[in-house]
């Protein structure tokens, strides 16, 4: 496995894949590597004849400077992780090296950026899709692989390949969970052995809206069920828990069971930010 830090050489290893005729499947990740990134990184390989997995904790798609500083950082294991995946190539980037220059470029993601992550992180989105549209430029795949549990960076990252004509393919990736339904996260390592015991209750918590829409229950209705579960839960502060539409990410009033909705979540533990969705 290849192991890249400047853009020189993975543009370099990139253009010469292709000239052979070979396919390259691309998976972005910030590190830190689980399961969850584990299985992109399958999934890849098995889609594609190489694959290129990048390792860059991005500083733009920080609102929150601890949480930048805190963020784990895990390069040897991570390596080790991927060669067993068969991955074929590493690109991890300094910051100097990604950014020579901060970039002026701004986006804009219309109503993604007023909802949910796009609300409650501002120029969160505009940070992703600066470092996504760099890599996809220096990385130049076939298909680039992203996990359902961050929905809505997957809507964001469609509309900048669909906006900007990058010929490649979005494939979305199924979250992958703890056997308590917890989502795997990078961020899951910086609870204690109590706060991981109690996190499956960010999964639990779309599991009970969930129910009582299929039941019959208003949204308002579910949402207070949702409520009456963290009462008794007072180390959980929930960020937003959202119904919503998916396909145009808008709060719904009534469940409509023949279209898909998205139940969305980021509810802090211990000072550690968790986020899930469910879609059904
Ligand atoms: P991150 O390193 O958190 O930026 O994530 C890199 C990629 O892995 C993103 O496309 C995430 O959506 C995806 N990912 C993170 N956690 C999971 C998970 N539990 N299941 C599936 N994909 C995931």
């Amino acid at each position: 496995m290849h192991l890249f830090s400047t853009i020189a050489e993975v543009r370099n290893f990139s253009e010469k894949v292709k000239v052979s005729g070979k396919s390259i499947g691309f998976v972005p990740t910030m590190g830190a590597l689980h399961d969850g990134h584990i299985e992109l990184v399958k999934k890849a390989k098995a889609e594609n004849v190489v694959v290129i997995c990048s390792i860059f904790v991005n500083p733009t798609q920080f609102d929150n400077a601890e949480d930048l500083k805190k963020y784990p950082r895990t390069l040897e294991a991570d390596c080790e992780l991927l060669r067993s995946a068969n991955c074929d190539a590493v690109f991890a980037p300094s910051a100097e090296e990604m950014y020579e220059e901060m970039p002026r470029l701004a986006f804009d993601f219309g109503n993604l950026e007023t909802v949910m992550e796009g609300k409650f992180r501002k120029g969160h989105f505009n940070g992703v899709g600066i470092v996504v549209g760099k890599l996809f430029n220096i990385v130049s795949p076939h298909k680039a692989y992203f996990g359902k549990k961050d929905l809505q960076q997957v809507a964001v990252v469609k509309r900048l390949v669909k906006d900007l004509n990058f010929g490649l393919e979005i494939i979305p990736c199924e979250t992958i969970r703890e056997t308590d339904g917890l989502a795997m996260s990078s961020r899951n390592r910086r609870l204690s052995t109590q706060g991981r015991e109690q996190a499956f209750n960010v999964y639990l918590s779309l599991k009970i809206a969930q129910e009582a829409l299929k039941m019959g229950s208003t949204v308002v209705h579910a949402k207070a069920e949702v409520e009456r579960h963290f009462k008794n839960l007072p180390q959980f502060a929930i960020e937003y828990f959202e119904i919503v539409d998916f396909e145009t990410f808008e709060p719904i009033t009534l469940f409509n069971p023949d279209r898909q909705t998205a139940i969305c979540t980021a509810n802090y533990l211990e000072g550690v930010r968790l986020i899930d969705n469910i879609v059904f």
